[in-house]
């Protein structure tokens, strides 16, 4: 019993932080630090003992146990029959349901159908999206009865604050004490509204982050965040630029959208310190600039291998060979020496041969 205490209070820990809507992001151009958010829900739970739990709670934990087995053989990673399911509050409109599920199928049909996936949709009306959150519980619930529900109707961000403050987000779940693994996108009513353009790119941009996190096979955190990067500039810039290229080659779109929103981007070139790498800057106050130039530095990468090289080859071999393995594999140099080029001569080359590499 001595021994099996401190496990269930890890246990029970992971299996929290995993009720957080965790990465929140920016949705469109607020680069939000999931790291904060994650770390608070940590410390509170790391007070409770065992012993405090309801009865109910504990066999929710012990059987936690064994339920990591139970996907072991899991789909994850594959490409997947069943559709994403779709939830949202009373003061959502049909349209912007419709909305959402057009670009999510146009983004399935170009990336891949992956999952397992559901969106959220909020609206402006905190009462409606206080509803939603106990809905979203009561499944969160059926599909791993593990969970406790107390802890889900009190995690941090909720859907009421999507209400309140707007943004999209992507809540990736897979970890070694959950027994399901998904993905929970959540869309709102604000930065960006439905009735906004950007609206429709955030959601290639969310499900594309589902493309990506569907390729890492991985229940252990340090693995999963390794193959995508702790810093944003690799998968944050991969989903920004991915979701503006496939946006600019529908039906329909200005022919000048790519060009006009990645000239925008060059703009967080005046706050890139002299000498940094956007490697090395993290998600939060700065992070903008890594979202903004890791789609440079992606569209860079296409532009010298291939969108196959990137988009295919790179995330497939991505769990044998890890990060860089499949770095040097598939774009011939290490990413050490594509940073640099990267920073010591394409970025300081001026505009129009910059915008030459875009399609
Ligand atoms: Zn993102």
């Amino acid at each position: 019993m001595k021994v099996l205490i401190p496990i269930l209070i890890g246990l029970l820990v992971v299996a929290c932080r995993g009720l957080l809507p965790t990465p929140t992001e920016p949705a469109i151009e607020k680069a939000q630090n999931e790291t904060p958010s994650n770390g608070d829900e940590k410390n509170s739970t790391k007070v409770k003992l065992v012993k405090e739990l309801t009865p109910e709670e504990q066999d929710a934990v012990k059987s936690g146990i064994s339920a990591r087995a139970s996907d072991r053989l899991g789909n994850w990673g594959k490409i997947m029959r069943g559709k994403a399911e779709f939830y949202s509050a009373s003061d959502v409109s049909d349209s912007n349901i419709n909305l959402t599920k057009k670009w999510y199928e146009v983004a399935s049909k170009a990336w891949g159908n992956y999952g397992p996936l559901e969106f959220w949709i909020v609206g402006s009306s905190k009462a409606a999206a206080e509803e939603l959150d106990k809905k979203y519980c009561d499944i969160r619930k059926q599909k791993d009865p593990t969970i406790s529900l107390k802890h889900c109707l009190n995690r941090g961000h909720n859907f009421v604050s999507y209400a309140k403050e707007g943004n999209a987000g992507l809540n990736t779940r897979r970890s070694e004490n959950e027994r399901w693994s998904g993905f929970i996108i959540t869309m709102s009513a604000k930065f960006p509204g439905p009735e906004e353009e950007d609206y429709k790119s955030v959601v290639l941009h969310e499900y594309f982050h589902v493309y990506q996190h569907a390729h890492i096979h991985s229940r252990k955190h340090s693995e999963r965040e390794s193959m995508n990067q702790k810093n944003p500039w690799w998968g944050e810039g991969g989903a920004e630029y991915m979701a503006k290229l496939l946006y600019s080659k529908q039906k329909g779109i200005r022919p000048g959208y790519l060009k006009e929103n990645m000239k925008r981007k060059l703009r967080s070139l005046e706050n890139l310190r002299a000498g940094e790498s956007i490697k090395d800057i993290p998600y939060g106050k700065r992070g903008m600039i890594a979202y903004d130039l890791g789609a440079w530095f992606i569209a860079f990468l296409i532009n010298k291998t291939s969108e196959e090289a990137y988009r295919v080859k790179f995330y497939r071999d991505l769990n044998i060979e890890g990060f860089e393995g499949s770095f040097i594999k598939n774009f011939g140099s290490s990413s050490k020496d594509f940073l640099d080029e990267f920073h010591n001569t394409f970025l300081k080359l001026n505009l129009a041969d910059k915008m030459k590499i875009l399609p």
